[in-house]
């Protein structure tokens, strides 16, 4: 005994799965800590159950293997139980209550908690002791393999993917073959194969967003204030809202770089203001880190950075356009972001108390002008080289039926009323529901036939209305035919 208060005292603080064997070498019973010192010391001291005085009498050796958290010892735990079947480990060898981590037979398997009942076809991990554990365990596993959470794919990829925790198989940003890759490495984990999971943790790198801004600044040797969205849209919008949250004393910059959702990086006020894209920094998931120091201009460096992102799943942060603060105030299209929260809030606000969203919009959007109100008659969209581009067709309820037709690449860009050019980027066309008055986004289900909608147009900050600002985003970019940008004013009086 006193050798074996000896190994006792000397086991590691860190979380893990430890092994109580009995004189002949029988594995009695497995068990897994947050730390492993302080919880197999407990077995020792007063205090004990019956069952558990039975237990520590036969003990006569202790192995452990330490784990990265508690959530990895508690998968670890579980595959050991199933292995050995320990005799003091009676809970877990009744299989039928205990939780368990699913892995769905689907084309793109899901993971989940559950406890089956019946035959299934999805693979089986566990059973887990409690279920408790298991979230942060599913929590760590997706942060290593990302993978999807949902059975019927929607829309647009959701926050998961823009978190790097899911590969978005929805927008198709990861290939079947590649997916299934992730899902082999996870059951190797839940299957505890440990010497492999170890391997792979040891090539990810958290928090690529903080590692890339990192990895900047060492590189220019600077020291960044803050940071901005490159446009005002869904994910890109709160990404620094993130990075300066997680950093020391850093702020997120009430603005961005476009003043409106746009179809390509390189579409930016930094670029009309002449501030590159380069010298940027690259981090994946995976440890890869890079800096581009320079590009021949903006959209190689984009096509550069997209490149990058494809063949590593998607899933690279990049910290971009190093910019001074009075070089900034040139290019930020500001209160962008407060704006948007405004908007949203008005107009969720709204529908929740049952009054008129379409009233709390144009409240907020005060210099907003409906152009157009009428229902979908025809929806087009094709996927080509990472774009999401088509024509949606909009008629009008009044006698003569004007049909708008609006041309869109990932955001609306132009449009035609009635065969004639009019709206164009950038100024912004909005297309909401005229009943909720919620933004409809170019999928089939926002563009079903007959459905209702307002559209609104947004004449464009005053930067991209220069020559410089339309060489970077005019409307010819899109269609050459379009020689001339047309502001909004000169289709709708704003005097009315
Ligand atoms: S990114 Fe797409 S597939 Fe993944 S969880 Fe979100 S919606 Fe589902």
């Amino acid at each position: 005994m006193a050798k074996l208060k000896e190994k006792i005292k000397k086991l590691p603080l860190s979380p893990g799965v430890y092994i109580m064997k009995s004189k002949k070498g029988e594995i009695l019973y497995v068990g897994k800590a947050s730390s492993l010192r302080k919880r197999v010391t407990s077995y020792f001291g007063p205090g004990r159950s019956r069952k558990t005085e039975v237990l520590v009498d036969k003990i006569a050796d202790i192995d452990f293997i330490e784990c990265e958290s508690e959530a990895q010892a508690l998968i670890l735990e579980a595959s050991l139980i199933k292995e050995k079947m320990p005799k003091y480990n009676i809970a877990l060898r009744d299989d039928k209550s205990y939780p368990y981590i699913e892995i769905t037979k689907e084309k793109f398997p899901r993971l989940k908690v559950s406890r089956p009942k019946g035959k299934t076809k999805s693979m089986l991990f566990g059973p887990y002791p409690k279920a408790g554990l298991l979230k942060p365990a599913l929590k760590m596993i997706r942060r290593i393999f990302p993978y999807c959470s949902c059975k019927r794919f929607p829309k647009n990829a959701c926050l998961f993917y823009h978190l790097n925790l899911c590969p978005g198989p929805c927008i198709g940003a990861i290939s079947e073959a590649q997916y299934l890759e992730n899902i082999k490495a996870i059951s190797k984990i839940l299957r505890g194969e440990r010497k492999e999971l170890i391997e792979d943790l040891s090539i990810i790198q958290e928090k690529p967003m903080i590692k890339a801004v990192e990895q900047l600044e060492n590189f220019l040797e600077v020291k960044f204030k803050g940071f901005v969205a490159t446009e005002l849209g869904p994910y890109n919008s709160i990404v620094p809202l993130i990075v300066a949250s997680q950093m020391e004393n850093r702020i997120a910059i009430n603005g961005d770089c476009c003043g409106r959702s746009k179809p390509k990086i390189s579409i930016s006020t930094t670029a009309v203001k002449k501030i590159p894209i380069t010298p940027y920094s690259v981090v994946s998931q995976y440890g890869d880190k890079l800096i581009i120091k320079a590009a021949q201009n903006d959209s190689r460096g984009e096509v550069i950075a997209r490149t990058l992102s494809r063949i590593t799943d998607g899933s690279i942060s990049v910290a971009r356009c190093p910019m001074t603060i009075r070089r900034a105030k040139e290019a930020i299209i500001p209160q962008t972001f407060s704006k948007a929260i405004e908007l949203g809030r008005e107009v969720r606000e709204a529908n929740e108390k049952n009054q008129d969203p379409i009233k709390a919009l144009e409240g907020v959007l005060t210099q907003a002008k409906l152009i157009f109100k009428g229902k979908i008659i025809d929806f087009i969209r094709v996927e080509e080289g990472g774009f999401t581009s088509g024509e949606i067709v909009i008629e009008s309820l009044k006698e003569q039926k004007n049909k708008l037709r609006i041309l869109y690449q990932n955001e609306y860009l132009l449009s035609w009323l009635d065969n004639q050019q009019f709206i164009s980027c950038p100024d912004s066309i909005i297309i909401v529901d005229s009943s909720t008055g919620l933004g409809l986004t170019p999928w089939e289900e926002d563009f079903q036939k007959e459905r209702m909608v307002n559209i609104y147009a947004l004449e464009a900050p005053d930067i991209w209305k220069t020559k410089e600002g339309l060489q970077v985003f005019g409307p010819h970019l899109f269609e050459k035919e379009w020689k001339e940008y047309k502001p909004l004013s000169s289709f709708i009086d704003f005097s009315a």
